[in-house]
């Protein structure tokens, strides 16, 4: 792989499993108007949930006028349950398509294409692209890239989000999908969505590993993706797997600032260390041991953590009753989650400059 200059990224992993609920928080302002706008939208239609109509409070504000209401409601098909709104997971072809609406629909924000027509990687296998219809097309790791074209430089800031590179964990496509169909979809009147969407590029793999995805199968062909990559490994085991080879293109094609990846299964946020590097004593796993904590630190660890406690607190309490937040801190804190070889998060915060990095030569 060519690296182009030393720099670090900010690399967050998100293993979510509640994502696809999104709590009613009138303490966050973002928060209440993300549920406002969905409220007013259900109005439209017609429908109303009676635990939250005392919550449409501004469903007349002729500001949300221009929200896309067909987009925000083609994701209800559970309704409101309780507090929450519960999303129904994309198939693959669910996910294409809505990404191709998206495109036809904000042609000047929304640009995809995949890694095999544009990098001319393999496909790792067959998949659908209509709902029902026989897998007879080749899976291709699909790329968005969103943001304001007119207003884009060279400057501008590159952000990347991935999902899915574990098949099985099926959150990451549908939460970033949602997270782009809210910003386009209030673009046109909401000033925060219009400075994100103004003042960044989004790049999303949304399905990084697809035929694990469109099979939910963690692996693809026998390979982890998130074992892959070309850190903390040998040089003879690393990008394997298709996933794992779209994503270095892209990173090779772009210059990102930040990047979060989704899994699934639990409930935290975390951020490197997260190798078996940098947790001495215990090969594969980490401890918490007196004295040895500095070990797991990275150079930007502090801001790393600010942002993963901002997230957490933004996301609020989880829906399990019991008032927990997701928990954060590095990967390789035992009690945050553990150490892995060739994962994903150390590879983009640290490949370019950090002992680690693995020229890869695989065969
Ligand atoms: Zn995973």
């Amino acid at each position: 792989m060519v690296m182009r200059g030393r720099y670090r990224v900010v690399s967050l992993l998100c293993l979510c499993q509640y994502v696809v609920s999104l709590q009613y928080n009138t303490q966050v302002p973002f928060h209440k108007k993300l549920i406002d706008n969905r409220m007013l939208c259900l109005k439209k239609q017609g429908e109303r949930s009676p635990p939250l109509s005392q919550l449409m409070q501004q469903q007349d504000d002729p500001e949300w006028a221009a929200l896309d209401c067909d987009l925000w409601l083609s994701r209800n098909e559970q309704g409101i349950q309780t507090s929450h709104y519960r999303f129904r997971y994309l198939s693959y072809p669910a996910m294409l398509q809505r990404m191709r609406a998206l495109e036809l629909l904000y042609p000047d924000m929304v640009r995809l294409y995949s890694a095999q027509d544009d990098f001319g990687l393999p496909s790792a296998g067959k998949c659908s692209e209509e709902e029902g219809v026989e897998k007879n097309q080749p899976c291709k790791v699909w790329v968005m890239e969103v943001g304001n074209m007119q207003a884009r430089t060279e400057e501008t800031p590159r952000l990347f989000f991935s999902g899915a590179l574990h098949g099985d964990e099926r959150i990451g496509p549908t939460a970033l999908l949602e997270l782009v169909s809210f910003l386009l979809g209030t673009y046109a009147v909401d000033p925060w969505a219009r400075i994100m969407l103004d003042s960044r590029v989004l790049v999303l793999i949304p399905a990084a590993n697809a035929v694990g995805y469109q099979e939910s199968k963690r692996d693809e062909l026998g390979v982890d993706p998130n074992r892959d990559f070309a850190f903390d490994t040998s040089s003879s085991r690393c990008m394997q797997s298709v996933a794992a080879r779209s994503v270095n293109e892209v990173w090779r094609r772009n210059i990102f600032s930040l990047a979060v990846t989704f899994h699934g299964g639990d409930n935290l946020i975390a951020h490197p260390w997260g190798d078996t590097k940098h947790c001495p004593g215990y090969p594969g796993r980490c401890q918490a041991r007196e004295g040895m904590l500095s070990s797991w630190i990275s150079p930007d660890h502090t801001a790393m953590l600010i942002l993963s406690k901002y997230a957490s607190d933004f996301a609020g309490p989880l829906p399990t009753g019991r008032m927990e937040k997701f928990r954060f801190g590095p990967l390789n804190d035992p009690r945050v989650i553990y150490p892995v070889g060739g994962g994903m998060e150390d590879w983009a915060y640290g490949a370019s400059w950090a002992p680690g990095g693995v020229n890869c030569l695989p065969s």
